[in-house]
């Protein structure tokens, strides 16, 4: 449940509905808002009583929250939520681009992939220094040496930093080097590594499992928030089907069913979502149709000799004719207004 204070309810008003929260067995998440306080009740919550709850001085409503996740759903924040990194937005109408390759493998090759996605206008760098693999045979990434080619990158281009991180161990060394912290789609449901990261205070992209609902991954979304982080970014990369054509089945209509019950950012993975290099740019353009609020694009300077996800990789070449695509759509998206298409029934 949500409890609305009133406009001029006090502080004290404020700490003894909390207390009262706190006394039942679960935990009050405070928001202080321009106008109004919002207490949010995490947790076990069967014997705090809304009756009695609406009672309290400073008290305007009270709320039930139909849904099972309540810190992400719209019912408990009506506005979206703008995950910032100075300047760059996710989540205000303009897509954001992450960009670089699946795994960090060498100085060079990152120094040189950052040059590229930079001068083709992305927004972020991405890659991997510890990386999920399939087999445990597969080259499992640089571990902190690949943090520390990343931090160069960055270093060289401005451009801010998307790495995994694969354990809760690992939390801190990843959050030295990283401005955001993926958690990646084998790890949706490790419960104890999305606490960690909702401990921290850096922003948090996390992918959908590969077999989770919709529900599944707003719970997962969930942990993270009510650890006290809500800088978390979704991402839609691909789910499992009987499909034989493609790695994964990208599930677009995720991105605006989110978006009616989250508040919360979602960008899209074609890379990941299709498995095949041909497919990456239609299906960025869908996404972007869709209203992603950004894509998530594996990119290298030789993708034949990736030392993962090679198939799914774009070169430089392109890679650039596809953000060309993508900045001729957001012009496009600059100029469109909803009234003007507004079809009106006279007479
Ligand atoms: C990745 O981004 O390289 C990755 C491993 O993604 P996912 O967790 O979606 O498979
Ligand atoms: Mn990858």
């Amino acid at each position: 449940m949500v409890i609305v204070m009133t406009v001029n309810a006090s502080s004290l008003d404020i700490s003894r509905v909390a207390e009262y929260i706190g006394e039942h067995g679960a935990r009050p998440h405070i928001s202080h808002g321009e106008e109004r306080t919002i207490i949010g009740v995490i947790g076990y919550q069967h014997t705090v009583r809304r009756e009695h709850v609406a009672t309290f001085p400073g008290v305007e409503k009270v709320i039930p929250i139909s849904k099972p996740f309540k810190l992400v759903s719209r019912e408990f924040k009506k506005d979206n939520t703008v995950v910032s990194l100075n300047g760059i937005k996710f989540g205000d109408n303009k897509p954001v681009i992450i960009a670089g390759p699946c795994s960090v493998e060498s100085e060079q090759q990152i120094l040189e992939t950052a040059q590229i996605v930079k001068n083709s206008g992305a927004h972020l760098l991405r890659g991997g220094a510890f990386k999920p693999r399939s087999s445990p045979y597969s080259f499992q990434g640089l571990g902190k040496q690949g943090l520390k080619f990343l931090q160069k990158a960055r270093e060289e281009t401005g451009l801010y930093i998307v790495t995994e991180v694969l354990e809760g161990m690992h939390v801190p060394l990843v959050a030295e080097y990283a401005d955001v912290l993926q958690i990646g789609a084998r790890n949706m449901q490790n419960y104890e590594l999305l606490k960690a990261v909702g401990r921290i205070n850096k922003p948090v992209l996390l992918k959908r499992g590969m077999s989770a609902t919709m529900t599944e991954f707003l719970m997962s979304a969930e942990y993270i928030i009510s650890e006290g982080n809500s800088e978390i970014i979704l991402c839609e990369r691909g789910i499992r089907t009987f499909v034989e054509y493609s790695r994964n089945t990208l599930d677009l209509n995720i991105v605006p069913a989110v978006k009616n019950i989250s508040h919360l950012p979602i960008i899209v993975d074609p890379s990941h979502g299709t498995g095949r290099r041909d497919l990456i740019e239609p299906l960025s353009m869908a996404a972007l149709a869709v209203g992603a609020d950004g894509l998530l694009i594996e990119v290298h300077p030789h993708p034949e000799q990736a030392l993962s996800d090679a198939d799914q990789t774009l070169n430089p070449l392109e890679f650039r004719r596809l953000m060309h695509r993508i900045n001729y759509f957001i012009t496009s998206q600059e100029n469109y207004s909803p009234e003007n298409g507004e079809i009106r029934v006279t007479g």
